[in-house]
């Protein structure tokens, strides 16, 4: 049966995604369960399970609520914050969901969080608030070497997957990228069509990870033009990946 993913806007910025077939769904990342539960109604399907990336309340809380109305599965990164898990994942896991059908396996990458995850395959990432559509999550609980590390590893992953972030913030991603890279050409054109989508009231999302990598500064760290360009805002930064990351980081917190 074919499986769609969609987006359910959701408080200000948040993403729930709905993978689905035409009888029953699971959902990542409920931060509210009414938008859920319109959605699962307005498919006339039921929810079979949860995935959770990460323990922020955006990201969960309307988890109790969903579990009243559906007494399901929660997978999520092993940590007592997130008090309605029932199958605690880590580094290496594999979930295996019956309905939908779908296997995907899950990466450790600390940084936005300490316990945060990644669910994969060839084909899908939910990368929770670790890597954003042209940009990526701020560091509540991790180092620059660790969300740099963490951004590597999903950068590896298979460049047609598509990837699907917690928040739509492309819009206001793409100003900033484009104030540290004004000459990638992939950037502009993405902004353009960012601008175009939003201007519609449309997701920019999700994207291919291999449209990610020629435009996100923050997958592209090791490239000469964002090397000079951390050097220009911070002639102290050295070159490395994880010093190039942390100025760029610094740089967008500010503003
Ligand atoms: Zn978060």
């Amino acid at each position: 049966m074919t499986i769609r993913i969609e987006p359910i806007p959701a408080l200000e910025s948040n993403y729930i995604w709905m993978i689905h077939d035409d009888h029953a769904a699971v959902l990542v990342d409920p931060g509210c369960a009414e938008v859920a539960l319109s959605a699962l109604k307005a498919h006339g399907i039921s929810l079979t399970g949860i995935l959770v990336t990460h323990h922020h309340a955006d990201h969960i809380a309307g988890i109790p609520r969903l579990l009243e109305e559906y007494p399901v599965p929660v997978w999520g990164p092993a940590d007592e914050r997130i008090a309605t898990l029932t199958h605690p994942l880590q580094e290496g896991d594999t979930v295996d969901l019956d309905s939908p059908k779908l296997t995907l396996e899950v990466m450790a990458t600390p940084g936005h969080t300490s316990s945060h995850i990644t669910f994969f395959n060839d084909t899908m990432i939910f990368c929770g608030d670790t890597l954003f559509s042209i940009g990526c999550g701020r560091l509540f609980e991790g180092t620059p070497a660790q969300m740099q590390n963490a951004l590597d590893r999903i950068a590896r992953l298979a460049p047609d997957a598509l990837v699907y972030c917690g928040h739509e913030y492309t819009e206001a991603n793409c100003a900033f990228a484009l104030s540290v890279e004004p000459n990638n050409p992939a950037l502009a054109q993405r902004a353009q069509a960012v601008a175009q989508l939003r201007a519609n009231g449309q997701p920019t999302l999700p994207v291919t990870l291999g449209d990610e990598l020629k435009t996100n500064p923050f997958l592209r760290t090791r490239l000469p033009s964002l090397i000079a360009a951390a050097r220009q805002i911070d002639p102290d930064c050295g070159t490395t990946a994880t010093e190039v990351f942390a100025t760029l980081r610094a740089l967008k917190d500010s503003r």
